[in-house]
């Protein structure tokens, strides 16, 4: 089974519709540890990038997640624009030229996806920020490649990866991003990006 174009920009549409639907959920998680705006972040972001994929039908994967990236970057602001911003833009990169994504592609382009986080928010698993919720989703999808798993089940296994990696962030230390001015303080609440992270994953394993 591959992904192909249409299926990438309905993965974009059911993103912005977890986020729009769970935003004051994510923006309760913000308040906790944070400035209260992670979920109207990334409401305004997905709702922009919404208006943009109708210029995208004709586009190959990477163009699709590159100019994602870049409307993500100029709309969501805070940490989280630039870092998902940017994690979508060298997710594109792995994937230009190419209109129908099979599994190891695939899951070169999630692992630039973490890794464009990891190393633009000098970041760490552990940390209580998005990678966490990222990195064991993209280590999921590698195993369950490798051991022959049929791309939907594996990324409905990765997704699941991502909400436990989520829900791990609630008894960690802050270390990265507002929630570390809190010290202690940030431990007993789970990490919004983390959060909004899982939604993403969640989003591309409904719609492949
Ligand atoms: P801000 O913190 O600027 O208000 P948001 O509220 O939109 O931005 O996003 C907060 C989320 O961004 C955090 O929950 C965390 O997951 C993520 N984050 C912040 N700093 C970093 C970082 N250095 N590395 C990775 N993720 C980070
Ligand atoms: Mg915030």
């Amino acid at each position: 089974m591959e992904l192909s174009t249409a299926t990438l920009l309905n993965w974009l549409r059911r993103a912005a519709a977890l986020i729009h639907a769970q935003r004051e959920r994510l923006t309760a998680l913000d308040a906790a540890i944070g400035d209260a705006d992670h979920g109207t972040n990334l409401d305004r972001g997905f709702t922009s990038l919404l208006e943009l994929l109708p210029t995208l039908e004709q586009a190959d994967a990477g163009e699709i997640l590159q100019t994602s990236g870049r409307c993500l970057i100029s709309t969501v602001g805070g940490a989280s624009g630039p870092l998902y911003g940017t994690a979508f833009r060298r997710a594109g990169t792995a994937l230009v030229g190419h209109y129908s994504v099979d599994a190891p592609r695939l899951l070169v382009a999630t692992r630039e996806f973490a890794s464009a986080v990891a190393v633009l928010g000098k970041t760490q698993l552990g940390d209580k920020t998005m990678f966490d919720a990222l990195l064991p989703a993209v280590d999921r999808l590698a195993a369950n490649i490798a051991s022959g798993v049929e791309l939907r089940p594996a990324l409905t296994n990765a997704a699941v990866a991502a909400r436990i990696g989520a829900e791990a962030t609630v008894p960690l230390v802050a270390r990265r991003g507002r929630a570390s001015y809190l010290g202690e303080r940030s431990v007993g609440h789970q990490d919004p990006g983390a959060t909004s992270a899982a939604l993403l994953f969640q989003a591309l394993a409904e719609v492949a």
